[in-house]
């Protein structure tokens, strides 16, 4: 029998103080509102739990003038997941509100890219601009998961269960990968930061944080090709998520991608 699963976008927190000419390389003349929310997400089928990206804490969300409104195994536990138990996360790439509190997870295995790591501990973070959404204490913390046994490395594409396969994608970081899942309504890709907003990919104006505009460009072909319509593909900050799809009855701060959009 062909595996589908269930796929959660669980919101841990948001920026609500900025506008729209923050999420796109080429300001937007009609500046406006336009606040960004922080997730990570869930996917549950065939008796495996994946969760992807592990979130920021409180102490970096103070720092970075981030609100934190609920910790992210805090909102794993409302859907039923036990952050303790987990043994698959898969890190879509190292920036500080997608791999921190890798801590919370002490009995899984990680999925990186091999790309994400080397760019982490090498040259490129002598920028300051490409430094910027890392943090060096995330960055330890998966060198020595590395050095327990606990990663595991994927250089482009790979089927890490039957229906579940992660993407390289270029541009935004050294190696983000995107998350492609089989559900009842067809292939649901989790983009992650390939694109922010729909209104990214949509328009083809990405997010300022580039490290090579062309990759990144060419990224929203792949995901679009990868995801099986427009509303399969699940931008990593777009509050919008939230408003789409149908909401967890644990909590409104959950929604399940799985099903159909409703508005
Ligand atoms: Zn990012
Ligand atoms: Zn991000």
């Amino acid at each position: 029998m062909t595996t589908t699963y269930e796929v959660l976008a669980l919101r841990y927190g948001s920026h609500a103080d900025r506008t729209a000419r923050q999420n796109f390389i080429i300001a937007d003349p009609h500046d406006a509102p336009m606040p960004l929310d922080y997730f990570v997400w869930a996917i549950r089928g065939g008796g495996r739990t994946f969760v992807v990206d592990t979130g920021f804490s409180h102490a970096l969300a103070a720092r970075r003038g981030r609100k934190l409104d609920t910790m992210p195994d805090e909102m794993l536990a409302r859907a039923g997941i036990v952050a303790g138990e987990v043994e698959d996360v898969i890190v879509t790439h190292l920036h500080y509100d997608h791999a921190g509190n890798l801590g919370m997870f002490p009995k899984a295995r990680f999925h990186v890219q091999d790309a994400e790591m080397a760019f982490c501990t090498g040259r490129c973070m002598c920028h300051p601009y490409i430094k910027l959404p890392m943090e060096a204490d995330h960055v330890v913390d998966a060198v020595r998961l590395l050095y327990d046994g606990r990663l595991a490395f994927h250089d482009g594409d790979a089927e890490i269960a039957p229906g579940v396969s992660l993407h390289l994608i270029g541009g935004h970081a050294g190696g983000l990968q995107v998350v492609r899942v089989r559900t009842d309504r067809g292939y649901v890709v989790l983009a992650s930061d390939a694109t922010h907003f729909w209104a990214n990919i949509r328009t083809g104006m990405p997010f300022p944080l580039v490290v090579d505009v062309v990759k990144l460009l060419e990224g929203y072909r792949k995901v679009e090709a990868l995801a099986d319509g427009p509303d399969h593909v699940i931008p990593g900050h777009d509050p919008l998520v939230r408003t789409r799809f149908p909401s967890h009855p644990a909590s409104a701060e959950i929604v399940r991608l799985d099903l159909d959009p409703i508005a």
